[in-house]
């Protein structure tokens, strides 16, 4: 008998085919495992709707929750797959209803998502990569580097950890992909995670209520529009011309801004949704009168809306916040050139919620509990208004 043969030798016909993958397979995967597994234990197909409803709309952390389950079918569920895979290393509140989560990863990396209180809005902010390889100068989240892409099941476990700091009667309303990584530098398991948060069965948030934020790749902003140009789309130019914007965003060297236009241009043909371009402002470097003017003649024509930013101080790095009369100047100029301006409102300010930056401040100590580097100045994060850090876990 080859080797071959013996591997895929038949079961005893007393032994029920029994799906043991060699490592537990994570549950909110995407994939038809939850499927292929029903069918080996001999359940019925439709099982696996009702537990996805669990998981994704009931809440359920255990399959030990999933009481209408037969209990040897919760078991086995157990014995092959994780719920979930991530776990609480720290959560931060603000006083203005900004949850932060500093998530620990399977294999010990952490990322970043938040949660957003507007009126009724609950907005979800996610990370689509652990670091990020773009390289911005300003942000926290690619000063290390890109570490990995993060899984489909992965993107929609934030989903589900930041579901669980609501009440039951709420819901998350939006979800921007604004935090740690490149999202077009992990489409292959954004996409199929997004879904699921669109999905009924899923978390059934309206293809109008997601935001994918991008530098904008365009071979990868094109696959997005060929395949999928449903979401808002919102581009980070924070500079009009190229030689400011590959200082800024150094990425933008190989790529140039007219390529990154047309890509945007090309995505809001197909879409039919107006674009938002983001402009993080840094004072000295990007708020003259005269960045102002050439930001009015690039988008001039365009159906855009211009977020400007306002910069959430990073430890260690030299930007700033401009002067308001820099501010007042700067926003000036744009509304008397005809440009579509809103600033975003400072939210989270107390927690260092811009990208990358709690991860950046959080380290693990001997006993595994972060701790948060108090020492550096982080503006936000005087004495005073020092954020709350609870334990591991604490608000679930
Ligand atoms: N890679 C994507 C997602 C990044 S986060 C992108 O570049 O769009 C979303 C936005 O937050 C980007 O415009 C990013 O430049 C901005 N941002 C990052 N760090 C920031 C900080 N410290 N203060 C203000 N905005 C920041």
């Amino acid at each position: 008998m080859s080797p071959y043969e013996e591997r895929t030798a038949p079961v005893a016909p007393f032994q029920k085919p029994f799906f043991r993958p060699q490592t537990m397979h994570h549950i909110l995967e995407p994939d038809d495992a939850l499927e292929t597994f029903l069918a080996a234990q001999g359940a019925p197909a439709w099982r696996a709707r009702g537990i996805r409803r669990w998981l994704l709309q009931q809440r359920a952390t255990s399959f030990e929750a999933m009481t209408d389950l037969p209990k040897q079918l919760r078991e086995r569920l157990a014995e092959a797959f994780t719920v979930l895979t991530t776990t609480v290393a720290s959560h931060q509140q603000d006083p203005d209803g900004t949850e932060k989560l500093l998530l620990q990863l399977a294999d010990g990396e952490r990322i970043e998502c938040v949660m957003l209180r507007d009126g009724v809005r609950r907005t979800v902010c996610i990370s689509s990569q652990v670091g990020c390889a773009m390289g911005c100068v300003f942000c926290a989240s690619g000063l290390d580097g890109v570490v990995r892409n993060l899984t489909s099941g992965e993107i929609i476990e934030q989903l589900v950890q930041l579901t669980a700091l609501l009440p039951e009667e709420e819901r998350i309303s939006h979800i921007v992909v604004m935090g740690m990584g490149e999202p077009l530098a992990n489409l292959a398991n954004l996409l199929p995670a997004l879904e699921v948060a669109e999905s009924a069965e899923g978390f059934g948030i309206s293809q109008r209520r997601i935001t994918i934020s991008t530098v904008g790749l365009p071979p990868a902003l094109d696959r997005l529009t060929e395949s999928c140009p449903r979401y808002h789309l919102a581009v980070s130019l924070h500079a009009p011309d190229d030689s400011l914007r590959s200082k800024i965003v150094p990425v933008n060297r190989a790529i140039g801004l007219d390529a990154v236009l047309a890509a945007a241009d090309r995505y809001w043909e197909a879409s039919g949704r107006r674009l938002t371009f983001e402009y993080v402002l840094l004072g000295g470097l990007n708020d003259a009168p005269q960045q102002a003017k050439a930001l009015v003649r690039l988008l001039r024509g365009r159906q855009a809306l211009l977020n400007v930013i306002p910069y959430n101080a990073v430890a260690g790095l030299p930007y700033r916040e401009p002067s308001g009369a820099a501010r007042t100047a700067f926003l000036e100029v744009l509304r008397e050139g005809g440009v579509n301006v809103q600033v975003r409102r400072r939210k989270g300010g107390k927690i260092d919620a811009a990208c990358g930056q709690l991860r950046r401040v959080s380290v693990g100590t001997a006993s595994g509990e972060p701790v948060l580097h108090t020492q550096i100045p982080i503006k936000s994060t005087s004495a005073s208004t020092a954020p709350k850090i609870t334990p591991s876990q604490a608000s679930h």
